[in-house]
C-alpha cells in the first residue's frame, strides 16, 4: 500500500500550512492565542465588542445558577440588526449577502441592503400575522433565501424560529411543530432534487391537522409547480402576496442577551431528538469568532458550507455566523452529485469559491467516484477546506486535501455540537494538522478527556469528552425538558463539567481524536475501542468505500466486531478478501480488533444530515426496536 493510503490508527503524518495561509491569517501564533484564551471571561468579552449593543453588559458571565449559565448578563442587542442592517451603514451595503443557486443552475443574488429590505418586510408580515416576542414560528423550507430571510424576520422582532428540515416526514414534524408551540409554519410548494420537483406543502398541510397551535401556513411559490391552497380564509397566505407593498421599514426589538433566539432538534444519530434552546448574546458572539478564528474570514470571501440550514451547522455557519461577519454565503439546493459527481467543484470554480466546509459523508461519496471530476476543475480560489459532523477517516481527509485542497489548503476539521452551538475543538488554518485529528480546544475553550469519576485519563488512553469552562454560544437549556437538560449533559460525570456524550483519545502532542460516540463504543475483551478508528481502518483498504462497526455478544472477549462494509465497484466480500481485511486490521490495530463478524451491504442506515446511525444497526442485529427513527434517512 502507498504511503497515502497506509492510515492509522498512529497517525503520524503532519501537515504544515501553506506559506500563503500564514501571511494571510488574522492569528498567526496558535500557541500564543490558546495561551490568551485560558483567561476565557475576558477572552471571549473582548470578542463580544465587534458587535454593537444597545446597552452593554453587566457581567460576562454568571456561574451562580449552574448549569444554567447566563453570559453577557443585562447586555442589550438584536441579532439582526448585527447581521444585517448594521452593514447598511458601511461599505458592504452593496456586497452580496446570499449567493443562492441551485441544481437547475439558477441564481439569485441578494446585496446586504435587498436583504435588510426583505427581511423588514417580512419582520412587518409577521407582526400583521400576530406574531409578538417570544412566540415561536417553524420553517419547513428547502435552501432557499426565503428561510435566512424569515429566521432573520424572526430575530428582527423577537420572534423564536425552529427550523424543521425539509426531509422530515409528517410524523416528525407534528412532533416538532407541538413541542415548540409554533404559531406560524412557513413552508414552500416544494423544492428541487436530482431533476424533480419534491412537494412539500401537502405534508405541512396533513402535519398541521394534529398541531392546534399552528395559526398560519404562509406558502412560498419557490419552484414552477401547482399548488391546492386551501379555502379557509385567512389560515393559507402566500408569502410574496402577504410581502407585497410591505413596508421596509420595521422597528428592531431590543432583545436580551439571554432572551431565547431559536429551538433546533439534534440529528437523533443516538435516540430521540432533543429540542435545543439557544439563545440571543452568547450564540451572537460564539457562532462569529469561532468563524473568524477556524475559517480566517477576510473581506473578499467567498464563504460555502453546503450543511442545509435545517442543521445546527446550517443554523450557525451558513446563516448567522457569515452575515455576522458580513461575508457573502453561498446557499446551494442539490444533491452533491446531481447532475454528475462533479457539480459542486463546479460551482467552485464558476464563482470562486474561498473557503469551503462540508461533511465527511460527502467526501467519501464523492470519493468513490474518483478524482476525475474534481480534476476538471480549476479550483484555485479555494483557501481553506474543513469538516463536521463525524470522525474524518484519513483516508477521505487526504482524498480531499489532495483532490480538492491541491495541497495547498489547510483542512479545517470541527468538532461541536447542536448543544455547543459554535466549533469548540478544532485547528485554526496556522495549525499543523494531523489527518484525523480536530487538534485541540480553539482559544477560550477548556476541553478533557477523564475517565466515569472525572480524572483525566493518561495520553493515548480512550476516554470522555467533557468541556470544563462555559462558552458563550452553549445551549440553554433542552426545550420543555430542564431534568434532561441537567441529567444527560451535567451529571453524567461529577465535577460539573459538560459530558459531551463523545469518547476521544490525546496524543502525545496533546492533539484530541474523536473515536466515536460513547453509546456507539464497542468493549472488547475489556478494552474500550472507538468506532472511528476500526472504521477508518477499514476504510483505508483499496476495497472499501465506507464502514460501520458495531458490538457482538461474544461468550468469550465479552463483544467482538460485526462490521457492515460498502466496497467499492468491482469488489465482492469473498473469503479471500475476508481474510485479507482481518490481516489488515490486525496489522493496524493490534489482536485487541477481533472481528466476528463482515457483511457486505449496499447502503448504511443513516440521518438525514449524513451520519451513520449505528443503534439501528445494533436493534437490527439483536431483534429490537430501533426507536425514534424520524431523522432516519429512506
Ligand atoms: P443526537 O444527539 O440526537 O444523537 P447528533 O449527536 O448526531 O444527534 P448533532 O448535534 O448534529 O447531533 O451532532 C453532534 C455530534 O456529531 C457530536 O457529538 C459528534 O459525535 C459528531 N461530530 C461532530 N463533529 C465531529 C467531528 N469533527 N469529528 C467527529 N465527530 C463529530
Ligand atoms: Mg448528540
Amino acid at each position: 500500500m502507498s504511503k497515502d493510503t497506509s492510515v492509522l490508527l498512529e497517525e503520524d503524518r503532519v501537515f504544515k500550512p501553506h506559506y500563503t495561509i500564514v501571511e494571510e491569517a488574522h492569528i498567526k501564533n496558535w500557541e500564543a492565542e490558546i495561551e490568551k484564551g485560558k483567561d476565557h471571561e475576558k477572552y471571549w468579552e473582548e470578542k463580544a465588542r465587534m458587535f454593537d449593543w444597545f446597552k452593554k453588559w453587566d457581567m460576562v458571565l454568571d456561574e451562580s445558577n449552574k448549569p444554567f449559565y447566563k453570559w453577557f448578563v443585562n447586555g442589550k442587542t438584536n441579532m439582526t440588526h448585527n447581521a444585517v442592517d448594521r452593514w447598511i451603514e458601511t461599505d458592504k451595503r452593496n456586497q452580496v449577502a446570499i449567493l443562492y443557486v441551485n441544481e437547475r443552475g439558477e441564481e439569485r443574488k441578494l446585496t446586504y441592503y435587498e436583504l435588510h429590505r426583505e427581511v423588514n418586510r417580512t419582520a412587518n408580515v409577521l407582526k400583521r400575522l400576530g406574531i409578538r416576542k417570544g412566540d415561536a414560528v417553524a420553517m419547513y423550507l428547502p435552501m432557499c433565501p426565503e428561510l435566512v430571510i424569515s429566521m432573520l424576520a424572526c430575530a428582527k422582532i423577537g420572534a423564536v424560529h425552529s427550523v424543521i428540515y425539509s426531509g422530515l416526514s409528517v410524523g416528525a414534524l407534528v412532533e416538532r411543530l407541538n413541542d415548540a408551540k409554533a404559531k406560524i409554519i412557513i413552508t414552500a410548494d416544494g423544492t428541487y432534487r436530482r431533476g424533480k420537483v419534491i412537494k412539500l406543502k401537502p405534508i405541512v398541510d396533513e402535519a398541521i391537522l394534529q398541531c392546534p397551535t399552528i395559526e398560519t401556513t404562509v406558502v412560498v411559490k419557490h419552484t414552477d409547480i401547482e399548488i391546492e391552497m386551501s379555502d379557509i380564509s385567512g389560515r393559507e397566505m402566500l408569502f410574496d402576496k402577504l410581502i407585497e407593498g410591505e413596508d421596509d421599514e420595521c422597528e428592531t426589538e431590543e432583545m436580551d442577551a439571554e432572551d431565547p433566539l431559536f429551538i433546533l432538534y439534534t440529528s437523533g444519530s443516538t435516540g430521540k431528538p432533543k429540542g435545543v434552546l439557544h439563545t440571543t448574546g452568547g450564540y451572537m458572539v460564539g457562532v462569529a469568532s469561532t468563524l473568524q478564528m477556524t475559517f480566517d474570514i477576510h473581506n473578499g470571501d467567498l464563504w460555502w458550507c453546503t450543511a442545509d440550514i435545517g442543521w445546527i451547522t446550517g443554523h450557525s455557519y451558513v446563516v448567522y455566523g457569515p452575515l455576522l461577519l458580513g461575508t457573502t454565503t453561498l446557499l446551494y439546493e442539490g444533491a452533491p452529485d446531481y447532475p454528475d459527481p462533479g457539480v459542486w467543484w463546479s460551482i467552485v470554480e464558476r464563482y470562486g469559491v474561498t473557503k469551503f466546509y462540508t461533511a465527511p459523508t460527502a467526501i467519501r461519496h464523492l470519493m468513490r467516484f474518483g478524482d476525475k471530476h474534481p480534476r476538471k476543475y480549476n479550483l484555485k480560489s479555494l483557501k481553506i477546506l474543513g469538516t463536521v459532523g463525524e470522525p474524518t477517516n484519513p483516508e477521505a481527509w487526504i482524498w480531499y486535501y489532495k483532490n480538492i485542497g491541491r495541497e495547498r489548503c489547510p483542512i479545517i476539521d470541527t468538532w461541536w455540537q447542536t448543544e455547543t452551538g459554535m466549533h469548540l475543538i478544532a485547528p485554526l488554518p496556522v495549525t499543523p494538522l494531523k489527518p484525523g485529528s480536530v487538534t485541540k480546544p480553539l482559544p477560550g475553550i477548556e476541553a478533557d478527556i477523564v475517565d466515569e469519576n472525572g480524572k483525566p485519563v493518561p495520553l493515548g488512553k480512550g476516554g470522555f469528552l467533557v468541556i470544563k469552562k462555559p462558552w458563550p454560544a452553549m445551549f440553554r437549556t433542552l426545550f420543555n425538558d430542564e431534568e434532561r437538560y441537567i441529567n444527560v449533559y451535567w451529571k453524567q460525570i461529577p465535577g460539573g463539567v459538560y459530558t459531551a456524550g463523545d469518547m476521544a483519545r490525546k496524543d502525545e502532542d496533546g492533539y484530541i481524536w474523536i473515536q466515536g460516540r460513547s453509546d456507539d463504543v464497542l468493549n472488547i475483551a475489556g478494552h474500550r475501542i472507538g468506532t472511528a478508528e476500526v472504521e477508518s481502518v477499514f476504510v483505508a483498504h483499496p476495497a472499501v468505500a465506507e464502514a460501520a462497526v458495531i458490538g457482538k455478544e461474544d461468550p468469550i472477549k465479552g463483544e467482538v466486531i460485526k462490521a457492515f462494509l460498502i466496497l467499492k465497484k468491482g469488489h465482492q466480500l469473498n473469503a479471500a478478501l475476508i481474510e485479507e481485511l482481518k490481516r489488515h486490521l490486525r496489522h493496524e490495530l493490534g489482536p485487541v480488533a477481533v472481528i466476528g463478524e463482515m457483511v457486505q451491504v449496499e447502503q448504511l442506515p443513516k440521518t438525514r444530515s449524513g451520519k451513520i446511525m449505528r443503534r439501528i444497526l445494533r436493534a437490527r442485529e439483536e431483534g429490537r426496536d430501533p426507536g425514534d427513527t424520524s431523522t432516519l434517512e429512506e
